[in-house]
């Protein structure tokens, strides 16, 4: 089977929808931790595991020998995200799956967000098993996603200077991860995926701008300045810090991955920032 953990999350369902337009149902298995979340993938023929990463007994079945294995990272930043993925990770082992594909961050990214992936890393190799480390730079969703006080505002209020971000929609990174997963040669490589173009927030503000009509700026604030609106905005207080620590990755060029392996990995262009704030403003 294939094998895709954290699948109703927003990765895990892109990749689920096109790994259905490539094998038959039944050869999928979907990881979830809320089996009524899992509900309409079953309704589909995909086989549901029911597991927690919190909870490592709960993926002794998950697992059979030959298994290709997407292990999506988990959400919960500030708990034990290295501790979650060993359970999994360990649990692969046991059952002696095929390969196991891992989302972590690119290999550029300093920020301590990126902590956890290289902690998982290093536990995958540590492991033995044929890996893949599907190393996902900053996805365009993060930014349009986010729109409702940029629009509210006419402002878009980071803390990342000119700095530039190389991010690709969340379907981009999925059709990666099924190439991966359905495709053959991809043992023990390291894949640094991003967008084929990469982007400034003055840029970004220019096309919100062109796209809406109005007059919509770049407002570039300190780390600490973004800090706090994040936690003003509800953020826990380290989550905020995490997260503004992020925009001082991107100023100093972190998230810039040039390689093309996220293209050359879907044999296509990666979709446009200008694309994703269409979607976005359709809503
Ligand atoms: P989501 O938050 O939408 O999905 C996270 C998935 O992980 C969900 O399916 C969630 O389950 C599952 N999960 C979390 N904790 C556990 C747990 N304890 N046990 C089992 N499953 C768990 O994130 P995305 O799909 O958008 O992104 C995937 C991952 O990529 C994120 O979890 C994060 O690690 C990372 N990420 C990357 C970004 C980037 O720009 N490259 C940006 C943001 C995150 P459930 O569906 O039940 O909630």
């Amino acid at each position: 089977s294939i094998v895709v953990t954290g699948a109703t999350g927003n990765l895990g369902r892109h990749v689920v929808e096109q790994l259905l337009e490539k094998v038959p149902a039944e050869q999928i298995t979907a990881v979830v931790r809320d089996e009524a979340k899992g509900a309409d993938l079953a309704a589909r023929g995909v086989k549901l595991a029911i597991a927690d990463y919190n909870a490592p007994e709960t993926f002794d079945q998950v697992f059979s020998a030959g298994d290709k294995v997407l292990l999506i990272s988990g959400s919960e930043v500030g708990n034990d995200r290295v501790g979650q993925h060993k359970a999994v990770i360990n649990a692969a082992k046991a059952a002696g799956v095929a390969l196991l594909a891992y989302t972590s961050a690119p290999g550029s990214l300093k920020a301590a967000l990126a902590d956890d992936h290289r902690g998982t890393e290093a536990a995958l190799l540590d492991s033995g098993l044929p890996y893949v480390l599907l190393r996902n730079g900053w996805y365009n969703e993060n930014y349009t996603e986010q729109l409702a006080p940029v629009l509210q505002y006419n402002a878009v209020t980071q803390a990342a200077g000119e700095g530039r971000v190389s991010s690709a929609a969340r379907a981009d990174y999925a059709a990666a991860a099924v190439a991966v997963l359905t495709g053959e040669g991809h043992e023990n490589k390291t894949y640094e995926l991003g967008g084929d173009e990469a982007w400034s927030f003055s840029e970004y503000a220019a096309e919100l701008s062109r796209q809406t009509g109005k007059e919509i700026v770049y407002n570039p604030v300190s780390v600490e300045e973004f800090t706090g609106i994040l936690a003003g905005a509800g953020l826990p207080g380290p989550v905020a810090a995490v997260i503004a620590g992020v925009d001082a990755s991107v100023e100093r060029g972190e998230l810039v991955v040039d390689s093309g392996d996220l293209g050359r990995l879907i044999g296509r262009p990666t979709t446009p920032i200008a694309e994703s704030i269409t979607a976005a403003l359709k809503g």
